[in-house]
């Protein structure tokens, strides 16, 4: 079996286009993870008949709700509907045990008393160097987006393949390293022309188009004035339910 990488998620924030939130399914030889889980995911796995107890690894960029809003809604269904009993790893930015934690008591009171049957384990994954779990190498690269989300840009290494993805985040001096001979390069687009603080818009695409050495390059996180422009773009952006074979 290959590497194959399912776009569950690929709309913004707000729900453009009837988009879901981000959420990025892969699945290799030995393992079935996913990088982001928005607020909207678990309503997105449904579905794709994607079952979540089948992912053995959570990978977040950064701590916004749309890319980690869903871990609450996930965790109480593997406890109580879907009854996980395998563990789960979920890795993110610094702080990502603590804020989970945080979101989790803010939006479902009074689940801090269930306990799980199946092993959790909260990774922070420390920048800029690479860090191991199962067979994922991950290496994360600082991303300048709302600081408080702790925002970072991930590769993540398996079975052979590389798989980099910006997160959300402004054209940065990592871009270049994340993307280096990438499998697949997944950049945020988030505007077709207006200039946005945080992200990153098509005309930074289309000008830094040259620093990205990556065999694929896929777009995704897809405002409305970006949805509204997509016969203009030729670069290949994801849509809900688009998988690709690496
Ligand atoms: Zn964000
Ligand atoms: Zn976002």
């Amino acid at each position: 079996m290959s590497v194959s990488v399912t776009f569950v998620g690929s709309g913004d924030s707000f729900g453009s286009g009837g988009r879901f939130n981000t959420c990025i399914v892969v699945d290799a030889p030995d393992i079935r993870f996913c990088i982001d889980f928005g607020a909207s995911s678990l309503i997105a796995l449904e579905r794709l008949a994607i079952p979540h107890n089948t992912f053995d690894t959570i990978l977040l960029t950064h701590l916004h709700g749309d890319h980690c809003g869903g871990i609450p809604f996930l965790l109480v269904d593997a406890m109580l509907g879907a009854k996980r009993d395998r563990p789960l790893t979920i890795a993110g930015p610094r702080d990502t045990s603590e804020r989970l934690k945080a979101v989790a008591a803010a939006m479902m009171p009074g689940m801090h008393i269930m306990v799980p049957k199946f092993p959790i384990t909260y990774i922070d994954v420390p920048l800029l160097r690479a860090t191991n779990i199962g067979p994922l190498s991950i290496t994360t690269f600082p991303a300048v987006h709302t600081q408080a989300t702790n925002p970072t840009s991930m590769r993540v290494e398996v079975a052979g393949k590389i798989i980099a993805y910006t997160g959300d985040s402004e054209w940065t001096e990592h871009m270049p390293a994340l993307a280096d001979g990438a499998d697949l390069f997944i950049a945020e687009c988030y505007f077709f022309s207006k200039p946005v603080r945080f992200h990153l818009n098509y005309p930074d695409i289309t000008f830094h188009k040259s620093e990205i050495k990556a065999k694929r390059i896929v777009l995704t996180h897809l405002g409305r004035e970006m949805l509204a422009n997509l016969d203009n773009v030729p670069e290949e952006c994801a849509h809900d339910g688009l998988v690709i074979p690496l």
